[in-house]
């Protein structure tokens, strides 16, 4: 079997030379009677799967080169490429001739026939799936660059939709920037760490102390320390479906097996805490749960938390609670930490500034241990040693968490009637609903909506053939439900932050799309 990246590094070269695009390829291919899909294209051109042999052949045939070249980067020159543009693996070993030495013509040409060792990525990535910016994102970059403008409502960014970070955040920082050059601690700033302190207090969490609050470059960072620190082999851990896809992926590599629990959409996406309870084994170690959630917009009510909290604590879970977007409640909903529930557990609760202070570019997110820490004391050994390994976060981002959570919030005003965010989730719910065919549970938090689709009606049985086929011919784009570990091909998941204007336009193309939406 040809080595994914590598075919699709090959393919793309080849198309490069040939100046051939995606859809080139699809109208040649049916030009000559075969059927190419759009979806299936872009994986190839993303390396995300590596076509059969018989579509090797076809492909090298449209484009050109050698068939056992693009196959499988065989060292034989493109046989049908033309004299003056050798196979790209003999142009690499002519430039990395020349580089070395002045070479000789001889010297030259003796090289170009040794094939090149080849680098794969990693079998550990195999399994890792992360779509929010997979192959759709790929095709609507590969569009842009083509000059097509394309609505890009798939990144949860707030910065670029004008959304600004508090003034107060930004001269704070570039006041402290001379004092921010060394290293800081691993676990950060003692400023920094002290205002996340008392951030854990009004949130009543139980047992924080200093030596338990971390910084990391945003929560992704502390993710991936936490289920490395914690999954070997065969241990599972409980995760949402729909999640946000890092857990998963971050579970996956650091080898541990993720297994989804359901959120029930009829229960305004709650999750379905009968389901949670039938998946834990011997080998489950922890539930993870994302509140408010993303993509759906859900805030789980005290007495939701409560059982989730009654369950881990008989079957001796660990708890963590991924709480991004806890100053983005709406409907006057006060949000509630689970490890406020839970004194007698281990838990581990995350937050940071990129959401609720439109800086998530500055990379600054925070992990407060509470709880019961006896039992997690060799749990804690191994985030110490990887957060040390890692040396310490971003430390100017560090040096403003005291003043963005202290004193006046600005992002209230986003959230309440009025708002920029309030009236955007107003707007879209209620266009949603509309277009037949399109159900949506409201969103309480955040800036996510995760529409469901009357898969019937609209044939849909690929959801991402489903994206690639709104992003190509509405320019709109979107993340596929799939991309959120959701096992059916029924759901999407919409950004509501760009302003009104935009997403008045974005919602009346949407609405024409599905009137007349069939999946081929
Ligand atoms: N957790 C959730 C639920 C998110 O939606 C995101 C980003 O979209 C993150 C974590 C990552 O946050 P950070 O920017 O702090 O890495």
């Amino acid at each position: 079997m040809p080595d994914r990246t590598l075919f699709s590094e090959r393919l793309s070269e080849a198309m490069a030379r040939a100046g051939l695009k995606q859809a080139d390829l699809i109208h040649i291919a049916s030009q000559r009677g075969k059927k190419l899909g759009k979806s299936q294209v872009s994986q190839y051109v993303s390396g995300k799967t590596v076509p059969r042999r018989n579509v090797v052949a076809l492909l090298a045939d449209i484009l050109a080169v050698d068939e056992d070249w693009l196959a499988d980067g065989a060292a034989t020159p493109a046989a049908h490429a033309p004299a003056a543009q050798p196979a790209p693996a003999a142009r690499a070993t002519a430039r990395s001739v020349a580089a070395a030495t002045p070479a000789s013509s001889h010297q030259a040409t003796s090289q170009r026939s040794t094939p090149m060792r080849q680098f794969t990525k990693s079998a550990k990535l195999d399994n890792v799936l992360y779509d929010v910016r997979g192959p759709v994102a790929d095709e609507a970059a590969r569009m842009e660059a083509e000059g097509l403008r394309i609505l890009k409502l798939n990144i949860g960014n707030p910065a670029p939709f004008g959304f600004r970070t508090p003034d107060e955040v930004v001269t704070d920082m570039r006041q402290q920037l001379p004092e921010c050059e060394g290293y800081s601690d691993s676990k950060g700033l003692f400023s920094a760490r002290k205002a996340i302190m008392q951030y854990a207090q009004l949130k009543h969490i139980p047992n924080v102390s200093m030596d338990g609050i971390y910084t990391g470059n945003g929560v992704s960072e502390l993710i991936q320390l936490c289920m490395n620190a914690l999954l070997d082999t065969g241990d599972e851990i409980l995760i949402p479906s729909p999640d946000y896809p890092l857990w998963t992926a971050c579970a996956t590599l650091a080898g541990g097996t993720p297994v989804h629990y359901v959120c029930d959409e009829e229960a305004e996406w709650n999750p379905d805490l009968a389901d949670l309870e039938s998946k834990i084994t011997s080998n489950t170690k922890a539930i993870v749960i994302i509140n408010p959630n993303n993509p759906t917009g859900a805030v789980y009510p005290r007495e939701v938390l409560e059982q989730i909290v009654e369950i881990a604590r008989k079957h001796q879970l660990m708890i963590f609670s991924d709480e991004i977007y806890d100053r983005l409640c709406m409907d006057g909903i006060k949000h509630v930490s689970i490890a406020s529930l839970a004194p007698d557990l281990p838990c581990v609760t995350f937050s940071g500034l990129s959401k609720s202070h439109m800086i998530a570019g500055y990379r600054i997110g925070w992990m407060i241990l509470s709880g019961n820490k006896r039992c997690m004391r060799d749990f804690i050994y191994g985030i110490n040693m990887l957060s040390n390994m890692r040396l310490c976060s971003n430390v100017p981002a560090q040096s403003i968490v005291q003043t963005a959570l202290g004193g006046y919030q600005s992002v209230e005003r986003y959230v309440e009637p009025g708002g920029r965010i309030y009236e955007q989730r107003e707007y879209v719910y209620k266009a949603l609903n509309e277009i037949p065919g399109i159900t949506a549970v409201k969103p309480k938090a955040a800036f996510y909506i995760f529409p469901k689709m009357d898969v019937e009606r609209f044939n849909i049985t690929d959801d991402e053939q489903f994206a690639l086929d709104l992003l190509h011919e509405k320019r709109i784009l979107i993340t596929r439900g799939g991309g959120f570990n959701w096992n059916k091909p029924d759901h999407f998941r919409i950004v509501y932050l760009p302003r009104m204007e935009v997403l008045r336009e974005a919602l009346t193309d949407l609405a024409d799309f599905f009137a007349h939406y069939r999946q081929a």
